[in-house]
């Protein structure tokens, strides 16, 4: 799991926290959050769990992605896919993974 340090109210990545001589990680990137959160510092993606409202941003984002940064967006499609249907559904939509079918769950 991925190590994040609060710089005051800045998310940093472990390499970064580490560089900035800070000791206090956070497992998870810092825990749930209603964003995908990245490093302030070199903007890795420190691979957050999210909340229910995270979800919805994601898919939103995902939507809108014609000229949005689409590495960015890819990083979060892979690490955020099978967790939430409407979230699926705009990963499929939006063709960052290639072959990707959103997995239907039974009712
Ligand atoms: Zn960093």
């Amino acid at each position: 799991m991925t190590q994040a340090y609060l710089n005051g109210c800045e998310w940093l990545c472990e390499d970064c926290g580490k560089a900035a001589g800070l000791v206090d990680s956070y497992c998870n990137g810092g825990g749930e959050a209603d964003s995908p959160q990245h490093c302030a510092s070199c903007g890795a993606f420190l691979e957050n769990p999210l909340t229910g409202d995270g979800y919805a941003y994601v898919a939103e984002q995902l939507d809108n992605s014609h000229g949005g940064d689409r590495e960015v967006m890819t990083l979060w499609a892979e690490f955020y896919k099978n967790e939430d249907d409407d979230l699926d559904r705009a990963i499929e939509e939006s063709g960052l993974i290639p072959g990707f079918k959103q997995w239907r769950r039974e009712a």
